[in-house]
C-alpha cells in the first residue's frame, strides 16, 4: 500500500448509524435559501420562540456568580431536587434525588439510559411511527429494535394485543412516547394502563419519553407512565427535559427518573462519557422549573392555534389524510393518493420523492414518513409562524391541485 492511502476503518457501532433525517432535510433547505429562495421550512423539531428572558437572566447570573465549572456527573443537587418537586406537583410521582440524573438534552438521556440497560442479544420494542433517533440509538448498543407498526386508523397507538405479540424471551425494553413525535398522538390514560398491565406480567423495563408533556391540546391530558400502577416506577425510566416546554433546545438539558441503581449506573456511564452536563444550562433549567410558568402556557396556546390552522388547511388539500394531533407540534399526514403522479416531470413514488417535489417545486420543506418508520406519510412541524404556515400550505395546495 502506498504511503497516505490508509483509510481509517469505521467501527461496527458507528457503521450502523444513519445521519439524522430531519437534519439532512434542513441542510437541503438551507442550500435553497442560500440561492435566495424563500423556503417554507416545516422540518425542524424545535419551538420557534426565544427562550424566556427570566431563564436567560438566570444563566447570565450563574456565569457572573462563577458557576462555570464542572458539576457532579448526575447534575447539581438543586436541579435534581427541583425536578423531584415538579413531578410530585404535576403527577404525584415521589422520587428522591438519587433517582434523578440530568443529561445534555433528552436525546443524551435516552442514549445513556439505553447504554445502561440494554446490549447485544436484547430486544427493544418500539411502536412505529417512532422518533427518528430511537432505532439508531438502540442499534448503537448492539440490541435489536423490534418495530410494531401502528396506523392512522388506530390513532397511531399500539394495542395491548400488539404488545403481547411482540414480546419474546429476549425482550428487555419497551420505548413509548406520548405525546408523540412524529404523530402528535397522546394516549389516553386507560390505554397506557392497559399497556402497563401487559408489561407488569413480564421482565420488561419501560422507557417513557415524555418530552412533549406540557404541549397537549383540547381535552388531551399528559400521563406520567411511571405513576399508572403500583410497581411501575420500579421498572420505568421517565425521560423529559426543558427543550420543548421552555423553548430551550440549544441549552441541551434533559433528565431521567428511574430506579436508584439504574440512575447510579447511568451516572457512572455519563461521568466517563461527558463528565457532567453544562453548569450554566443547569442553572437555566432550574429557573425554568422553579420560576414563573406563564411562558409555558403562552407557547402551548399558540401551538394549539397553529394545530387548528394546520388541520383546517390540510383538510382542504386533495389526497391528504390527517389525524388531528392532540399534542406536540407535528401534523403527520398520509399522501399515498399522490403516489404515481408526476410533478414538473418528477414522479412521486414514496414519501421521500414527495418531499423532494414539495421542496423543489413548492419550496415547502417536510420530512418523509420513511424516516420515522412509516412510509406513505410526511411530517409537518408547526413550530413556525401562522403566516409561514398559511404561505407554505398555499404553495402545497397549488402544487397538489394541479
Ligand atoms: N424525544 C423526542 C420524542 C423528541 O422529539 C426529541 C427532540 O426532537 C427528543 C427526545 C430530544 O430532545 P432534546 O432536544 O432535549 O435532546
Amino acid at each position: 500500500m502506498s504511503k497516505g492511502a490508509f483509510a481509517v476503518p469505521i467501527s461496527q457501532m458507528a457503521g450502523c448509524v444513519q445521519a439524522s433525517a430531519t437534519l439532512a432535510a434542513a441542510a437541503k433547505a438551507k442550500q435553497l435559501k442560500t440561492e435566495g429562495i424563500h423556503v417554507y421550512d416545516f422540518s425542524l423539531g424545535e419551538p420557534d420562540f426565544l427562550t424566556p428572558e427570566h431563564i436567560c437572566r438566570a444563566a447570565f447570573k450563574a456565569m457572573q456568580d462563577g458557576f462555570t465549572h464542572y458539576t457532579p456527573a448526575s447534575g447539581i443537587p438543586e436541579l435534581r431536587a427541583a425536578i423531584a418537586r415538579t413531578y410530585q406537583k404535576l403527577y404525584g410521582l415521589r422520587c428522591g434525588p438519587d433517582q434523578i440524573i440530568v443529561s445534555n438534552g433528552a436525546k443524551h438521556s435516552i442514549s445513556t439510559a439505553l447504554a445502561t440497560v440494554v446490549g447485544p442479544g436484547d430486544e427493544v420494542i418500539i411502536p412505529t411511527p417512532y422518533w427518528v433517533s430511537y432505532s439508531d440509538l438502540v442499534l448503537m448498543t448492539g440490541a435489536t429494535p423490534v418495530l410494531v407498526p401502528t396506523s392512522l386508523e388506530s390513532g397511531f397507538k399500539m394495542s395491548p394485543a400488539q404488545l403481547r405479540e411482540a414480546l419474546t424471551p429476549r425482550s428487555r425494553l419497551l420505548m413509548i412516547n406520548s405525546p408523540s413525535n412524529p404523530t402528535g398522538t397522546v394516549y389516553l390514560r386507560q390505554e397506557l394502563e392497559a399497556l402497563a398491565d401487559v408489561i407488569l406480567d413480564t421482565n420488561v423495563t419501560v422507557l417513557s419519553d415524555e418530552i412533549y408533556e406540557r404541549l397537549v391540546f383540547g381535552d388531551a391530558r399528559t400521563t406520567c407512565f411511571a405513576t399508572l400502577r403500583p410497581g411501575l416506577a420500579e421498572r420505568t425510566l421517565t425521560i423529559s427535559g426543558v427543550s420543548k416546554s421552555y423553548a430551550m433546545t440549544g441549552w441541551r438539558m434533559g433528565w431521567t427518573i428511574g430506579p436508584a441503581h439504574v440512575v447510579k449506573a447511568m451516572g457512572n456511564v455519563q461521568s466517563q462519557q461527558t463528565g457532567c452536563p453544562s453548569s450554566i444550562s443547569q442553572y437555566a433549567a432550574l429557573e425554568a422549573l422553579e420560576g414563573v410558568q406563564e411562558c409555558v402556557e403562552k407557547m402551548r396556546r399558540e401551538f394549539e392555534a397553529r394545530r387548528d390552522l394546520v388541520c383546517k388547511r390540510l383538510a382542504d388539500l386533495p389526497g391528504v389524510r390527517c389525524r388531528v394531533p392532540e399534542g406536540a407540534f407535528y401534523a403527520f399526514f398520509n399522501i399515498e393518493a399522490h403516489f404515481g403522479r408526476a410533478f414538473a416531470g418528477k414522479k412521486v413514488t414514496d414519501s421521500a420523492s414527495f418531499c423532494q417535489v414539495a421542496l423543489e417545486s413548492a419550496h415547502v420543506n417536510l420530512v418523509p414518513g420513511s424516516a420515522f418508520g412509516a412510509e406513505g406519510y410526511v411530517r409537518l412541524s408547526f413550530a413556525a409562524s401562522r403566516e409561514q404556515i398559511n404561505g407554505g400550505l398555499d404553495q402545497l395546495e397549488k402544487l397538489l391541485v394541479t
